[in-house]
């Protein structure tokens, strides 16, 4: 029987043993204008950790013994629409199933020109948008700026700093370890990175940044981004993306730092947060331009894939323990 990932607990903390289990399920049988389909690829993203605490949010909870979704990849294998034909390769907003029967509106065909397919949930997709959009709209870099990103070794930093580096910008990577500083400069092309586990990071930083800061691309916020904020120039620009380091707070537990509001002041400096779907408008031109930065490799990516619907919680917990490097993908099945 295939299998489905059901959401049993809300996580105090990170997920553990009790806040998934597998259980079987039936395929099903799709009607008209559904479509049955088997699942390739899913997407793990830390925004999902938002999804599995009942707090008011912009997006619902999951459901309490209800398999949890998000971004995935399929074939179809059965169809009972007009205009999707069994074989077609399709990507949406998917339950955590090996099978599916969707909406055939819900989904959308995949056209990649090239590109493998899994780059759907990774550089030409969500992911690779949300750094267009946000480092474009909200960090306006310009040309001999210091643009500083934080995760900037994951599915939506290592796309920001490229962005900003063919901006003709001076770009710095805030990571985890020694193997990903050195895969910003010598894969992605960041000018340099700095490591915030190491006792000296906050000289490191300075040093990486020796005109200031003037975008800052927040991912993570807690103690890796207080010490970005003396740093920054008047008039700094600061899309705030994602705050991981507080995604896994226990209750009663508090990331509060230093506070911004006199930095901000000094520097004028503007921040501002910002969601993917905010530019829902603007994904077939975003995606247009991404997809000719990929083709003609001014953008790579990198992905970390985690094979069999069983990895999913690990490939998700290692979100935020930074086992990924680029996006965290489950390969589920191959196409047939
Ligand atoms: P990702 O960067 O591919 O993976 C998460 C990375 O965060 C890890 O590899 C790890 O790298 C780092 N990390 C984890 N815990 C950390 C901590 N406590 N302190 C510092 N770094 C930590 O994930 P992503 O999908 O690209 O998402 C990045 C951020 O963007 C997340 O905050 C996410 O919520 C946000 N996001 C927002 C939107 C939006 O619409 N606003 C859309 C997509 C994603 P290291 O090894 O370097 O620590």
């Amino acid at each position: 029987m295939p299998k489905q990932l059901l959401f049993n607990e809300r996580p105090n903390g990170l997920p553990d043993s009790n806040t998934f289990s597998i259980a079987e399920v039936d395929k099903g049988t799709p009607k008209e204008n559904e479509l049955l389909v088997k699942t390739l690829y899913l997407s793990v993203d830390p925004y999902m950790r938002g999804r599995m605490s009942d707090a008011k949010s912009y997006i619902a909870p999951f459901e309490i013994n209800k398999p949890i979704a998000g971004g995935g990849i399929a074939q179809v294998v059965e169809s009972k629409n007009d205009s999707i034909k069994e074989g077609t390769i399709v990507t949406g907003f998917l339950p955590f199933q090996e099978y599916t029967v969707v909406p055939a509106d819900q989904v959308r065909v995949l056209e990649m020109h090239g590109a493998p397919i899994s780059a759907a949930l990774g550089a030409l997709g969500m992911p690779g948008l949300t750094a267009y959009f946000g480092l474009n709209d909200i960090g306006q870099p310009k040309k001999g700026e210091t643009v500083v990103i934080s995760g900037a070794a994951g599915a939506v930093g290592s796309i920001a700093g490229q962005l900003a580096r063919l901006k003709g910008c001076r770009v710095v990577g805030i990571v985890g370890s020694q193997e990903k500083e050195e895969l910003l400069v010598n894969e992605f092309g960041f000018d340099a990175a700095v490591n915030y586990k190491d006792d000296q990071y906050a000289d490191l930083l300075k040093q990486a940044c020796p005109d200031g800061i003037d975008v800052y691309f927040e991912n993570v916020g807690g103690e890796v981004s207080d010490q970005v904020w003396p740093l920054l120039n008047p008039l700094a620009r600061i899309p705030v993306c994602g705050a991981i380091a507080s995604y896994n707070l226990k209750k009663g537990e508090s990331d509060n730092g230093p506070r911004i509001q006199t930095y901000l002041i000094k520097t004028r400096a503007r921040m501002q947060g910002f969601l993917y779907g905010d530019y829902a408008d603007q994904y077939e031109t975003a995606y247009r331009e991404m997809s000719e930065y990929v083709k003609n490799k001014d953008i790579v990516f990198k992905e970390t894939i985690l094979e069999g619907f069983d990895q999913i919680p690990e490939a998700f917990n290692g979100l935020f323990s930074g086992q990924n490097i680029g996006k965290q993908l489950v390969k589920v099945a191959d196409p047939s």
